[in-house]
């Protein structure tokens, strides 16, 4: 299958392709469909990295986020702050000829007299994330999808997988947020972790 195939928008085509990939991978080509689907599934990935998970739910945000509305629309957490960074690299260049605009959540990244995030896409660490719902800074209400990228080292990480459960209880009920969860390793607490953070959502496995 091609990338027009999976049904992506122009711009994000021409993202893609700027970055100089010419097909998807196959975690791309299985994922995709699923993740853009119309209404939204849940998804539980098992990938490694180096199999362009990062893509898969990259092209997800950017496939949702209405750029015409000044509002977080989607919300990655990641175990660390490099991670973050990753990630948000990948955003940049896949979102390049697109008006997407992004924020960190991540400790002392904002200057303290921001009070409202207009970012589409916000990515950071549970911890913050959780602290500028709370006050508000970030406006949860359009939020449509809610990735959490590397779930094995979150859990590994004292606190961080409660406090990735409060950032999804914080967002807008009625089932609404498409959630991702992406892992490399399985083992039970990260199984029972994923189905409680993304029930009924498609497994998929690389
Ligand atoms: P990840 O699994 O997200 O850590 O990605 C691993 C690497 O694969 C990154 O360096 C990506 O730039 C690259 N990559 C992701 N998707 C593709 C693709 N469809 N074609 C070629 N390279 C890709």
């Amino acid at each position: 299958k091609s990338f027009e195939e999976l049904g992506l928008h122009a711009d994000l085509l021409k993202g893609v392709y700027d970055m100089g990939f010419t097909k998807p991978s196959k975690i791309q080509e299985s994922a995709l469909p699923l993740l853009l689907r119309d209404p939204v599934q849940n998804m539980i990935g098992q990938s490694q990295s180096g199999t362009g998970k990062t893509a898969a739910f990259v092209l997800t945000m950017l496939s949702r986020v209405d750029f015409t509305k000044n509002k977080p629309q989607a919300l990655c957490l990641a175990p660390s702050r490099e991670l973050a960074r990753q990630i948000m690299s990948v955003i940049a260049a896949m979102g390049k000829f697109t008006p997407v605009q992004t924020e960190y959540a991540i400790k002392d990244h904002l200057p303290r007299g921001v009070t409202n995030i207009t970012a589409h896409i916000v990515v950071g660490t549970p911890g913050t994330m959780t602290d500028l719902i709370r006050r508000r800074v970030i406006d949860v209400s359009e939020v449509k999808v809610f990735v959490l990228d590397e779930a094995d080292n979150m859990l590994d990480k004292d606190g961080l997988g409660d406090q990735t459960l409060r950032v999804k209880n914080m967002l807008p009920r009625g089932g609404h947020t498409q959630i991702i969860l992406f892992s490399a390793t399985f083992p039970d607490h990260v199984r029972n972790f994923a189905s409680k953070f993304a029930p009924n959502a498609n497994k998929i496995e690389l």
